[in-house]
């Protein structure tokens, strides 16, 4: 995008050059027809005033009289010379005068003769009876500059007047540094057919009068434009792994124990206060001198239905939250793939503590029934327990080891093996009870969770027994789940 933009912008550069040289050149062109159209009417003119009839002495002088006063007005006329009748032309230019003559005579029009455009000058001859007539003209006084469509000294633009590999550099075109191999070119006869020189225009574009800012400009857009699509993306990667994270986290199970917390406080609030009260009049009955048993009797079985209404409510929100059963939900999923899904949730946390996990997958493993939540939040916890234990050893020995492999003919294991301080012999045989943490602000609640996840949908969940002498330290959990059939 940025190199066509930019390639745009500097064709577009080119085709103005183009056409502001196109017009200068057409205006050039015009305005020296314009001038050397004045030589074939100065030569008209001449033809006429001289005398139709029989020359006589009086006559010849008059022809002859306003000769010496055309270069006063015409400044680009050098000089006027004549062939009288009878006469000849100057001896030094006779034979090209004489040849042109014939060529007027042949024409009907003025015709040009020695003709010298290094030095800008030539003769314009025109054959009349019964004198001819010959302009010596001097085309560096014929430029009108102030009409001139360009600043002669600085312009860019070559103009020569052309004819027969002679030129005469009108205006000799400044060639910048670093000019480029793209140039224009203008070639077009004067509109005076006893003048056919050629009008040359030419240009080369230098490399400075490219829109270079522009160009750098729309480069940096694109960059910037690149940029802001690459950010934008990489936030929206982040925002959808941080709401996994977050349906995955502790947070979601936090709140939902909250929610539950205060919804049975709510719910036993009520039944509970009766009971106190109950409890505490049938004590005061009995206190009494006679104890007044019936009431005493009637507060406890007030009591009784209190306690009663308690338990219900507990037994109410147990069914509430007990857990649908996940294995009519199992599905065959490949778990190599289940596996690098939560790899890629955890990227952060890996990175974060400097962790590169190593996956070792035997060849052909075979799908697994499993109920895709719920793995994934295993595999996770799993994870999570591993990496808090890897915070303990220094960065260089965090090692994380997973292994995906055929258990038996029905089953395929997953490995998880970190290079943590491992598990005390003590705690061992409690790490699945629930609220069992060894982690001050641990719950206790996620190796329980993941065990009954795994029981739901038909895997097991186990600590590997510690092999004595391995390297002396690390724990290993193994989830092993049912091949899909
Ligand atoms: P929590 O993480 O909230 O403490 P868990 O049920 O996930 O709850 O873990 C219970 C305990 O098991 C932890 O407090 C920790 O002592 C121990 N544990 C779990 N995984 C590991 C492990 N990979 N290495 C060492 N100890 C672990």
């Amino acid at each position: 995008m940025a190199c066509a933009g930019a390639g745009a912008l500097a064709a577009n550069r080119l085709q103005q050059l183009q056409a502001a040289f196109e017009t200068d050149a057409r205006i050039v062109h015009r305005l020296l027809s314009q001038r050397v159209v004045q030589h074939d009417a100065i030569m008209a003119t001449l033809t006429l005033l001289q005398p139709a009839a029989a020359p006589g002495e009086g006559r010849a002088a008059s022809a002859e009289a306003p000769l010496p006063r055309l270069p006063s007005v015409y400044p680009q006329i050098l000089s006027v010379l004549q062939r009288p009748a009878q006469g000849s032309w100057p001896a030094t230019l006779q034979a090209e005068l004489s040849a042109a003559e014939a060529t007027s005579r042949r024409t009907g029009h003025a015709a040009l003769a020695a003709l010298d455009l290094t030095a800008g000058r030539y003769h314009l001859v025109m054959a009349g009876v019964p004198a001819s007539y010959a302009l010596h003209i001097d085309l560096r006084t014929t430029i009108p500059a102030d009409e001139w469509p360009m600043d002669m000294a600085t312009s860019p633009v070559q103009v020569t007047l052309e004819q027969g590999g002679q030129a005469f550099v009108v205006q000799p075109g400044r060639t910048g540094p670093g000019a480029w191999r793209r140039s224009f070119d203008f070639h077009k006869l004067l509109a005076s057919p006893s003048q056919p020189l050629t009008v040359v225009a030419r240009r080369s574009v230098g490399l400075h009068e490219l829109p270079w800012w522009g160009m750098l400009g729309w480069c940096v857009l694109t960059a910037l434009l690149w940029g802001a699509g690459h950010a934008l993306r990489r936030q929206r990667v982040a925002r959808q792994r941080a709401e996994e994270l977050l349906r995955l986290g502790q947070v979601a199970r936090l709140n939902t124990l909250g929610e539950l917390a205060a919804g049975m406080a709510h719910e036993l609030n009520q039944p509970l206060t009766a009971l106190l009260s109950s409890t505490q009049a049938a004590q005061r009955l009995l206190a009494d001198d006679p104890p007044d048993l019936p009431t005493a009797q009637t507060a406890m079985a007030r009591a009784v239905e209190q306690a009663r209404r308690a338990s219900s409510v507990v037994g109410r929100l147990r069914r509430l939250v007990e857990r649908p059963d996940l294995a009519g939900q199992a599905q065959p999923l490949a778990l190599p793939t289940a596996v690098q899904d939560v790899l890629h949730l955890l990227e952060p946390e890996l990175a974060q503590r400097g962790v590169a996990p190593e996956v070792t997958t035997a060849a052909d493993l075979p799908s697994v029934l499993a109920e895709p939540v719920a793995l994934q939040q295993i595999v996770h916890n799993l994870l999570m327990n591993a990496l808090q234990a890897l915070e303990q050893v220094p960065p260089a020995e965090r090692r994380l080891h997973l292994t995906l492999q055929q258990a038996d003919a029905g089953h395929v294991a997953l490995s998880v093996r970190d290079h943590g301080p491992g598990i005390p012999p003590e705690a061992r045989q409690h790490l699945f009870e629930p609220f069992f943490t060894t982690r001050s602000g641990g719950l206790g609640l996620g190796l329980t969770l993941c065990e009954s996840l795994a029981q739901a949908m038909g895997a097991r969940l186990a600590l590997a027994p510690e092999v004595p002498g391995a390297e002396g330290r690390g724990a290993e959990f193994v989830l092993t789940l049912p091949t899909a059939p």
